[in-house]
């Protein structure tokens, strides 16, 4: 069959799940009759719902179809890979994981548009068959461009924005199923829709500017905590990607290093990180916080350098295999160093059962308006992780309020506790986003609970 005329098929059969959504429900969309779905979980399994369908959209003039002819409620899904609720609804989900790859490229502007559905991974090797790679990547790369994009998914590096401060134009098609092609000529509205917390619509292109193709050195370490971060500007400005994983109940942090590098590929080998750090985790369950400090200071003391050479999009990226919850929260940048001292602190002198590494980056200042580092200063990240089979609550909760002490804003797609009266007063065109969001959506069908509890006031 060819695959017009499977795309003429898909279509059909779309439009008569459509037509009979509208037959069984007051509200089309809001059928049980309709397009069951399998329930959803995210990646670490913290999140689980029984949605009540999922469109599978293969074609934008589908998506545009479904936004149209129906009213109920909906949330656009990537990979799943957010910790915050962003998706659980009593409505029905949107997968445009179909609508992926490279759609156009130019190799004059060094700008690339993808299939806002696209994983990050998988578009590292096409890039580079083309001659471009992107710029920055962050700590994993199982994420779509638009989930990614939606909650200002970053990397490391101060001279390296978020991926949405890349994004040099998207197509948003709005919750009522009109087409925007929205780029910087749009003012106000692409500051908006570059972060949007899938609060706006649903994303189903991305256009984003790259560079021309190149290779990385990459050097892990362990240092002490203390000498690092006295340095850290100084470390961070002079390399391309700097941060660190502090230990916890330990003097030391894993430092990890990135450079543009002219070196031949794969000389060393390179033990996965996620080992290196699970070695370094604290022993003894029931140690005291003195004695899981020598044992941690020991093995630190002991671990080996490496270091790798590789194409770019296949050392920014890391492989997670052991699920966590996280909570990340944004800093500036002149008072990041005294935060992760604080939480170190706190950790060690209230005994905190937790043995995840801390991690620590900087990105650079952005506009996109919901952007973590939003505004004109660089923004320091910290991230506290803890192991998917331990609730996190007690840990994150004693935590949370130290990040807010240093002007603390939070990753959206991570664990945070606030909603709309302490989110405006951190980010300084929030009410001007939430405008945006209720013109674009004045009847609310993307927000679910955990988005009301963010815009509505
Ligand atoms: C192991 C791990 C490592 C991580 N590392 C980093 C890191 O280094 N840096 C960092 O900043 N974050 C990191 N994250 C967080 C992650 O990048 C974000 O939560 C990201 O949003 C997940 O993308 P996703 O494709 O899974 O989207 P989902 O989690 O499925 O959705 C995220 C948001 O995007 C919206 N959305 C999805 N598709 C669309 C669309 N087509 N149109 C409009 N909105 C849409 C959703 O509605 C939702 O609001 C990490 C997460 C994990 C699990």
């Amino acid at each position: 069959m060819n695959k017009q005329l499977i795309q003429k098929l898909n279509r059909r059969s779309f439009l008569a799940s459509s037509l009979r959504a509208a037959l069984f429900g007051a509200f089309a969309i809001n059928s049980s009759a309709f397009a069951q779905s399998t329930p959803w979980r995210n990646w670490s399994g913290g999140l689980n719902f029984q949605p009540q369908g999922r469109f599978d959209i293969t074609e934008e003039e589908q998506l545009i179809e479904l936004l149209k002819s129906t009213t109920g409620a909906i949330r656009p899904v990537g990979s799943g890979h957010s910790f915050s609720p962003l998706i659980p609804t009593d409505g029905h989900l949107v997968v445009i994981d179909q609508l992926n790859g490279i759609l156009d490229y130019d190799n004059d502007s060094m700008q690339a548009t993808f299939g806002a559905g696209s994983r990050l991974g998988d578009l590292g090797a096409p890039l580079y068959e083309i001659g471009q790679g992107m710029m920055n990547l962050p700590d994993i790369d199982r994420q779509t461009v638009a989930g990614a994009t939606a909650t200002g998914t970053h990397g490391t590096g101060v001279e390296f924005n978020s991926l949405s401060g890349y994004i040099t134009g998207l197509r948003l098609v709005t919750p009522n199923g009109e087409i925007r092609d929205i780029d910087a000529s749009d003012g106000d509205l692409f500051d908006a829709a570059r972060v949007n917390v899938g609060a706006l619509g649903v994303v189903t292109q991305v256009r984003m500017q790259n560079r021309s193709a190149y290779k990385l050195k990459k050097r892990e370490w362990t240092a002490p905590t203390e000498d690092i971060l006295s340095r850290f500007d100084e470390l961070a400005a002079n390399h391309r990607h700097f941060e660190i994983f502090p230990l916890v109940y330990s003097d030391y942090s894993l430092v990890l290093q990135i450079d543009e590098s002219d070196e031949p590929i794969g000389q060393t080998i390179i033990p996965a990180e996620e080992t290196t750090l699970a070695d370094l985790r604290p022993l003894g369950v029931d140690a005291t916080p003195a004695e899981k400090l020598a044992m941690n200071n020991a093995l630190a003391e002991r671990a080996e350098v490496s270091e790798a050479v590789d194409l770019s999009y296949k050392l920014l990226s890391n492989i997670r295999v052991n699920p966590f919850n996280e909570m990340e929260y944004s800093v500036p940048a002149e008072v990041g160093a005294d935060c992760v001292r604080e939480v170190l602190k706190t950790i060690y002198d209230e005994a905190i059962e937790v043995d995840f590494p801390l991690e620590y980056r900087y990105v650079k200042p952005e506009s996109p308006w919901l952007s973590m580092a939003y505004g004109d200063e660089p923004h320091a990240t910290i991230s506290i992780h803890r192991n998917a089979s331990q609730d996190y609550r007690p840990y994150f909760d004693r935590i949370e309020p130290i990040f807010w002490k240093y002007g603390g804003r939070p990753h959206w797609g991570k664990i945070h506790s606030l909603g709309f009266s302490e989110l405006e007063r951190l980010y300084p065109r929030y009410r001007d986003f939430v405008e945006v969001r209720e013109s674009l959506d004045p009847s609310g069908r993307m927000l679910n609970d955990h988005l009301k509890k963010l815009f509505i006031a």
